[in-house]
């Protein structure tokens, strides 16, 4: 394989574009090396600017659940162009998107946006106006978008004004919501407003709750996070962790934003990470809804959405809002989402995740995985670390070993997130061949990670 087209288009792309990319984890910083320019895609491969095929467990992470170039999806896509592709005025698609959202999820309305990005900023601006409170509480390690709001560690403000005492200030400052925790150009005022606490951990919940209850507009988490590797949603006193945030926002008149950005649809029909007895106030939708075009969602019950202009006045807009083409897309991809859809998708994670357990058994790599419905991933933790229940945990990881695995699995043409904190993604396109091409290839990509592993994994 050689990259030489990519690194030429890479070194133009620099000149242009901050960093050759468009969004900073498609740069390869985490792992080394020049970014692979796609050229095509199809059902499950991508093929690079160079002509190389690889297996693409990406997946545009996460939407191309029919994997790519899915013929009805592009049939949709076609007729909906040749239509024209933009009005500002509404359409029929969008309502039969909006209509198959409702249906699957316990939303009552939702309003379609052009990014998960939106969804939640919009929604935070909602349940401030609907509670009229400021406060916003999340996990580190749950990533919503580059909001101002959500890309905050807590900052000092909070967890000093708060009194969470310094154990919890020294959490909070430690808990960067990113691997980059925070951002310049984030003003202190909005991130002051933001309280992030570690996953899973409900003590911190309650204290936080305690402390702040009734200036606390929203808790907005991951249904299950998949931005911090896939961490499961502990259960505790058979209390779902979800369930237990459903309670604590009711107990302090605080709404419950559930973030389904990433697993909405993907993980089961529902779009919601079927929890009983959860009912979300708000939630926000993004990734396979829109069939690999830019369109996201936020809803919840008919009372709080029409706190929404124009029937409120609660502001939200967009030039490109339910746009025809992307809806055309969006409805397609959910028609196509039956139950028989989950069950292959999960059947084939299981191949993967047995596989890259033999496989790293074999070579002697400490490791752990984990999973949400047919979303997994990968951490290469140390050996003392069998479970993975919140971002310092995950923080743990060999990044070294990881590079050297990602960069062995690409040399054998798979294509996996160049992050060790993202999930690995599968489409129905993801047939036995390409799922061999994968399986023969992770044990000499697991001896080069054992290879490269620092010597704190061992
Ligand atoms: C991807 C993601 C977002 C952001 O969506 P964009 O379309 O990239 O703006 C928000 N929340 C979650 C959980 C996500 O996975």
């Amino acid at each position: 394989m050689t990259d030489q087209t990519s690194r030429e288009l890479f070194e133009r792309a620099q000149q242009v574009i901050p960093g050759g990319v468009n969004s900073p984890v498609r740069a390869f910083r985490a792992v080394g090396g020049t970014p692979r320019f796609i050229a095509s895609a199809e059902g499950p491969y991508l093929v690079d600017a160079d002509g190389d095929r690889l297996v693409d467990l990406v997946c545009s992470w996460g939407p191309m659940i029919l994997g790519h170039a899915h013929p009805e999806v592009l049939g949709a896509v076609t007729a909906a162009a040749g239509r024209g592709t933009s009005y500002g005025a509404p359409t029929r698609a969008e309502i039969e998107l909006a209509e198959l959202i409702v249906e699957r999820t316990p939303v009552e309305q939702v309003r379609l946006v052009s990014s998960g990005t939106e969804a939640t900023m919009s929604v935070l601006r909602l349940a401030r106006a609907a509670t009229g409170r400021d406060l916003v509480v999340k996990f580190a390690g749950c990533y919503h978008g580059h909001v101002d709001a959500l890309l905050a560690s807590a900052g000092s403000g909070v967890a000093t004004l708060s009194g969470l005492g310094a154990e919890g200030a020294r959490r909070a400052a430690d808990d960067a919501a990113l691997a980059t925790p925070s951002s310049p150009g984030v003003p202190g005022a909005t991130t002051a407003q933001t309280i992030v606490l570690p996953y899973n951990d409900r003590e911190a919940v309650r204290q936080a709750f305690a402390e702040l209850g009734d200036q606390i507009a929203c808790l907005v988490t991951e249904a299950a996070p998949g931005n911090m590797g896939v961490v499961e949603p502990g259960v505790e006193d058979g209390e779902h962790f979800n369930a237990f945030l459903a309670r604590v926002c009711r107990e302090h008149g605080a709404l419950f934003v559930s973030d389904e950005v990433m697993t909405g649809f993907r993980v089961s029909r529902s779009g919601q990470y079927g929890v009983d007895g959860v009912q979300p106030d708000l939630m926000t939708f993004g990734k396979v809804m829109g069939g690999g075009f830019p369109a996201a969602a936020f809803g919840g019950r008919a009372e709080l959405m029409q706190l929404l202009s124009p029937v409120g006045s609660v502001y939200q807009a967009g030039t490109l809002s339910g746009n025809p083409v992307a809806s055309a897309a969006g409805a397609t991809t959910l028609r196509l989402l039956d139950e028989d859809v989950y069950t292959r998708l999960g059947r084939s994670a299981d191949t993967l995740r047995s596989a890259v357990a033999d496989a790293f058994a074999a070579a002697g790599l400490p490791h752990v995985t984990q999973s949400a419905g047919s979303m997994f991933s990968v951490f290469f933790t140390p050996a003392d670390v069998t479970a993975v229940p919140d971002y310092a945990t995950a923080q743990r990881q060999d990044t070294v070993a990881h590079a050297a695995f990602f960069h062995a699995m690409l040399d054998a043409g798979v294509y996996l997130p160049p992050s060790a904190y993202e999930a690995w993604f599968l489409s129905t396109a993801h047939d036995e061949q390409a799922l061999s091409t994968v399986v023969e290839a992770l044990p000499a990509a697991a001896r080069a990670a054992a290879a490269a592993a620092t010597a704190e994994s061992h």
